[in-house]
Formats: structure tokens, sequence, C-alpha cells
């Protein structure tokens, strides 16, 4: 990323919440689950799955994560009804991680039990590393109690990666692997991009060489090619992984993917708790500077 654009990057904080939401507004479904029903509709027309996502995260209050678990728990239900190619994405401090808990892992199992009935499955993405540990144990726990429909997310940059893949092998788990959004020091994550990828390449073939399903979760032309070339090195079957991409980001490269015969799924966040989510979004965007600036000129 060019010095200007992430020096607009790192002063996001100060841009008008405005025009954060205008820019970022390509990343995000819409306000409400009609939203994500429609662009999931849409996606299936366009050969891809979605994962669904209800925004918000790091809940403080009670009352606020039994809303989140409403409104996540209806996202099973609109799957259901719509018919739709799509499973979801949940974060665990949204269901109360931070508040309590065994309060948590309760709204997280009676989630993943309704959508066992129903046949859909759940992934709880990775946060930042206070939760790591507390994420994988209840991933450990709800296979333990016999709920299969759920899986996780495993960071490429955090060292203790390769660790966590050995632990969760025995359990035959569903994986996506990603490079990691979350700032994390020095001592506990890789910082370079070149070592990041490096481990990438490297998680992924710890899990596709034992079995594992993998969700290759990138947008990283280097990281894609290693990746299908090893897939049709190795003739790993088209149901032990696919890709997954974030929604409003490198489109044409997720139709070029799709076209290729690969599966694909998007991740299709909404809701009206936008503004973290766009931010870390925005910051990743090596054109951010542009579309910022824009939009306020717009504005003005
Ligand atoms: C489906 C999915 C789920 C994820 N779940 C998690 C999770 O649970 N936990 C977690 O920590 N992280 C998660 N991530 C985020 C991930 O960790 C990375 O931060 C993110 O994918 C960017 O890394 P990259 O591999 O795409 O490489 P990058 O090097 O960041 O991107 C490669 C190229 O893609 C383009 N690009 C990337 N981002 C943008 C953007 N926002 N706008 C426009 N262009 C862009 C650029 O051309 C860039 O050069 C997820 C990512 C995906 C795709």
């Amino acid at each position: 990323m060019s010095l200007f654009n992430s020096l607009i990057a790192k002063s996001l904080p100060i841009v008008p919440k405005s025009i954060v939401k205008a820019v970022a507004s390509r990343y995000i479904a819409g306000a409400t689950l009609a939203d994500a029903v429609r662009v999931s509709k849409e996606l299936a027309l366009k050969g891809a799955g979605s994962t669904i996502d209800v925004l918000g995260e790091f809940v403080t209050s009670r009352e606020r994560s039994i809303h989140e678990y409403e409104t996540t728990s209806s996202v099973i239900s609109a799957i259901n009804d719509n018919h739709l190619q799509s499973y979801l994405s949940v974060k665990l401090t949204s269901l109360g991680l931070d508040i309590d808990p065994e309060f948590a892992f309760a709204n997280v199992r009676s989630l993943v039990e309704k959508a066992n009935g129903l046949g859909i499955f759940v992934r709880m993405d990775m946060e930042n590393s206070p939760y790591t540990s507390i994420t994988l144990d209840f991933y450990k726990r709800l296979r333990a109690e016999g709920l299969d429909n759920i899986g996780v997310v495993l960071q490429a940059y955090m060292r203790r990666t390769e660790e966590d893949i050995r632990s969760l092998l025995p359990y035959k788990p569903s994986v996506r692997l990603c490079k990691g959004i979350y700032i994390e020091s020095q001592e506990i994550a890789f910082k370079e991009p070149n070592e990041i990828r490096s481990n990438y390449k490297k998680m992924l073939r710890v899990l596709l060489d034992n079995g594992a399903n993998v969700r290759i979760a990138t947008h990283d032309d280097n990281l894609i090619d290693d990746a299908t070339n090893y897939i049709d090195n190795q003739n790993v079957s088209k149901n032990q992984y696919e890709f997954q991409m974030l929604l409003g980001v490198r489109e044409e490269k997720r139709n070029e993917i799709i076209r290729s015969g690969h599966g694909m799924r998007i991740y299709v966040p909404f809701g009206s708790d936008w503004y973290g989510y766009s931010v870390r979004r925005l910051k990743e965007n090596p054109q951010v500077a542009g579309y910022v600036l824009k939009a306020m000129f717009f504005r003005g």
C-alpha cells in the first residue's frame, strides 16, 4: 500500500462516520436481514454460496447479546425458509463472551443445535488473540456433544496456528484459513507480509494433507495461485475445499475462480452495527485514499 493510502487508512478514526459509511457500503449487504437474503440470492445466480454474518461484536450488555442471539437465530430461519446456499458466521463476542463465557456458550450451542436440525452449517469467526483459545475450546466442546455442523477459523499470522491445527485434526475439522485482521504483537504473530504468506501456504498444506476441510479465505493472488496449483497437483477433491472472499472485494477475481470450476462462498455481513467491520475493510483497501477523498469531495 502506498504511503498516502496507509496514512489515510491510519486516519480513519477521525474521518466522519458518514464518509466511512458511504465508502464502506460496498462491503455490507445492507441494514436488514432481507438485504442479506437478497444479496445471497444474487450471489447464487453468479455461482457463489454465502455465509451470512450479523454485524456486531465486543458486546458488553446481556440485553444486547440476547438481541444479537435473536437476530442470528432469525438468519438460520431465513436461510431455511428461502432455501439459500448459505450458512452462518458468528462472532462469540456478539453472543456475550466478554460478559460470561458460559452464557455465550449456551447461546452458541442453541444456535448450532437449531441449525443442525435444519441441516445448516455454522462457523465461529476468529476474533483477536484474547479469544483464540476459548473459541477453539468451544469448538471442541460442541463437537464432543455430537454437533458436527460447526467450523472454526484459523489465522496464518498467529505463531500458534500450527499447534492449533494439530489439536483440531482428530476432529476432522472444517477450517477457514485466513491471514488474520487484528493488530497483534510480534511475540505472538508474524508481522511481515511475506512471513504471513509463507505460513499461510504451510498451514494450507498441513490442513489438506491431514484430511481437514479447508475454506481458503483470501484475495491475495499469490496465495490463490499457490492453493490452486497445490489442489491440482495433489488432486484434492472438490468436497475438501472451497475459496471464500468478502463481499465487495475483488469481484473480477471471484468470477475468474468460479469460472475455473472451484467452489466459492462470499462473506455477507448485514446490520446496523457496521462501523468496526467497515474500518477494518477500508484499512485493507489499497485504494482507500482515493475512495475517502472522493466521498469527501462529493459530500462537499
Ligand atoms: C471469507 C473471509 C472470512 C474472514 N474471516 C476472518 C476471521 O474470522 N478472522 C480474521 O481475523 N480475519 C478474517 N478474514 C480477514 C482476513 O484475515 C484478511 O484480513 C483479509 O482477507 C485480507 O487478507 P488477504 O488474504 O485477502 O490479503 P491482502 O493482501 O489484504 O489482499 C490481497 C489483495 O486483495 C485486495 N483487497 C483486500 N482487501 C480489500 C478491500 N477491503 N477492499 C478492496 N480490495 C481489497 C487488494 O487488491 C489486495 O492487494 C476473513 C476473510 C475472508 C475472505
